[in-house]
């Protein structure tokens, strides 16, 4: 039975338009507070884009994704899952990163999270953009990570602009050599776009990283794919990272780097169904960048994703 204090404000008692919006509408919980050590799952914001290449703002992510969340309601339709009564569910704020410098907030966020990780509570983040995935993997990765990395960028290259190791481009090539994952464990789905060179698919193949180009994708189906990526990443701990433009921007257009001829917004949620049983260490849904999000369309799509991720997290282990 859960602590009723952490059950979200429901639509039935308080109109979704009202109040101050945290994410799904779960009580605010940040460090320090004396419910803090009673949380399970941590709703966090990362609100940092320092590491964007192309076109900026999803560190305005976390702010909009928690007033699309307020959408969210207490059932998931299909499986029935009630991932606010399975788990003490809280927003536990943002980290507080620093625009100026890259290396001080990946320390901050390094930091921010290894408090969670102390306290017990396992992170589901809204970004922020991509690079935000490593800092946390750093503090969530005392034994190597599996993966399952929804993208439509492999995010494997070793530097841009001539030397620069931390970017959004960057990010998973740092944790592989850092040992934080164990490429073996790692699959990339939904890969597609056109190409600098093939410097991070080489790498990739060169340490056993699985690549699901998009055209594999579709061709054999959700289902059968997902299989293969369960199958990948066993039943040790691993990592979920969602980039929004995994989808395609048709359905997903708030986002700095989108690529056409991806998924609809249906199977971005069905692949989450798959994920259900599986060691989850934490999650992220990151890239969701509001000022290219006229309609809001996208963050509402990135908060229903976070809430099926939520239900994959709370999920009963498969034996
Ligand atoms: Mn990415
Ligand atoms: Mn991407």
């Amino acid at each position: 039975m859960i602590d009723p204090f952490f059950t979200p404000v429901s639509g039935f008692d308080l109109p979704r338009f009202a109040g101050v919006p945290t994410f799904m509408r779960l009580p605010h919980v940040p460090p320090g507070h004396d419910r803090f050590g009673d949380v399970d799952i941590g709703l966090v914001g990362a609100p940092w884009d320092s590491g964007t290449t192309n076109r900026p703002g999803p560190r305005h992510g976390p702010r909009q994704l928690r007033d699309a969340s307020t959408m969210i309601r207490a059932e998931h339709p299909v499986s029935g899952a009630r991932p606010f009564e399975t788990a003490a569910c809280a927003d536990v704020g943002d980290v507080g990163p620093n625009p100026a410098s890259i290396p001080d907030s990946l320390e901050r966020m390094t930091a921010f999270y290894g408090t969670l990780r102390e306290a017990g509570i396992r992170p589901l983040t809204a970004g922020g953009d991509h690079l935000c995935s490593l800092p946390i993997l750093r503090a969530l990765a005392d034994t190597k990570l599996g993966m399952i990395h929804f993208d439509s960028h492999t995010d494997l290259f070793h530097s841009y602009f001539g030397g620069e190791m931390y970017t959004h481009g960057t990010p998973f090539r740092r944790a592989v050599e850092e040992e934080l994952l164990d490429p073996k464990r790692v699959i990339q789905i939904g890969i597609r776009g056109t190409m600098y060179d093939r410097e991070d698919v080489e790498f990739a193949e060169s340490v056993g990283i699985r690549i699901v180009r998009i055209e594999e994708f579709f061709a054999r189906g959700v289902a059968d794919v997902m299989a293969e990526a369960r199958e990948i990443v066993g039943a040790d701990p691993i990592y979920v990272s969602y980039d929004i433009d995994f989808v395609d921007p048709t359905f997903a257009p708030g986002t700095g780097t989108p690529e056409v001829g991806g998924p609809n917004s249906f199977q971005a949620l069905e692949v989450c169904r798959h994920l259900s049983g599986l060691n989850i260490a934490g999650a992220d849904l990151v890239e969701v960048s509001p000022p290219f999000d006229a309609s809001g369309g996208t963050a509402f799509l990135g908060a229903s994703i976070m809430f099926e991720l939520l239900c994959a997290m709370v999920s009963k282990p498969v034996a």
